[in-house]
């Protein structure tokens, strides 16, 4: 019976997943969106079952599975731009294609109930700074979270220049404006995780992307939460913590709440299985 139940939350996940492949393979007529969306889905479950099981990698692995789909085929072999710029271009082309349904998926409604999933499974982005040193940060965290509400708004005036100055070919300059801006993003995050001792410095501090999941984690249905009864305050759990998450706390406002990637890193440290 124990083995039948671990296998019922990825498989929950996936039929979410297929759920909205079929959605959107239906409505509107293209087969892309069945093989995406399941694709995705399925990676997702399988690292899931890996994470049951146990295996130590099996974060590693569905992030190298979705990350690397999204940055080299849909991002470089299709030319969708996937980052924050290309989701402003189809919103204002009025197009809810590509990377208006990504950020509509993994970022700004899905958090609702995975919180920021997203961000510990699947960004390619962190897939790269997860390798670096520094996976427990080695600083407390500094006020520098604003920075994050300056780089969100530098790309939508970025996108919304393009719009209002009638430039021509304006995807052609959204493929270049991805390589450039995923070159920009991984320069910053690997000297900001040297200079901060921290791998995850980019998430906290820079990345526009959080604007949007923040708020919506806040109210995610899956959370990491402590049973009061078997805690014994040893504070293990924050210390393995990439995002300084006071994960003890249950309640909705709990420190650095809205950072949780869903690492499981607490829950598999945890001495007296709390978590
Ligand atoms: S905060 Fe940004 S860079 Fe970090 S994992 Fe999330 S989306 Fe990726
Ligand atoms: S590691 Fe477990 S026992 Fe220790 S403080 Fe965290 S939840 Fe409590
Ligand atoms: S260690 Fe726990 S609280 Fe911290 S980010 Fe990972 S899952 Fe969330």
């Amino acid at each position: 019976m124990k083995k039948i139940k671990q296998y019922v939350f990825p498989a929950l996940i996936l039929i979410v997943f297929e759920a909205v492949a079929v959605t959107l393979w239906l409505t509107k007529d293209n087969i892309f969106y069945l093989f995406n969306f399941s694709y995705i889905g399925i990676s997702i479950a399988f690292g899931l079952v890996l994470l049951q099981r146990k295996y130590r990698y099996a974060r590693r692995v569905v992030q190298l599975l979705v990350g690397t789909y999204m940055l080299v085929y849909l991002g470089l072999i299709c030319g969708e731009n996937m980052q924050i710029e290309g989701f402003w271009y189809y919103l204002f082309t009025g197009v809810f294609e590509a990377a208006t349904i990504h950020y509509a998926v993994a970022k700004i409604f899905g958090p609702l109930i995975f919180g920021r999933g997203w961000c510990g499974y699947a960004c390619w982005t962190a897939a790269v700074l997860d390798f670096l040193p520094y996976r427990v940060p080695q600083n407390p965290r500094k006020k520098l979270g604003w920075i994050r509400y300056v780089t969100f708004t530098l790309s939508l005036i970025f996108v919304a220049a393009l719009f209002l100055a009638h430039v021509g070919n304006i995807e052609r300059i959204m493929f270049f404006a991805f390589i450039a801006g995923n070159a920009a993003y991984y320069a910053a995050g690997i000297a900001l995780a040297f200079a901060f001792r921290d791998n995850r410095a980019f998430c906290k501090y820079i990345c526009p992307v959080t604007v949007f999941l923040k708020p919506a984690s806040y109210f995610s249905v899956i959370r990491i939460k402590c049973d009061k009864n078997r805690c014994v305050g040893c504070g293990r759990c924050r210390k393995v913590c990439p995002m300084d998450v006071d994960v003890t706390d249950n309640s909705r406002s709990r420190k650095n709440g809205t950072e949780c990637i869903l690492c499981m890193e607490c829950v598999k440290n945890c001495p007296k299985d709390a978590l």
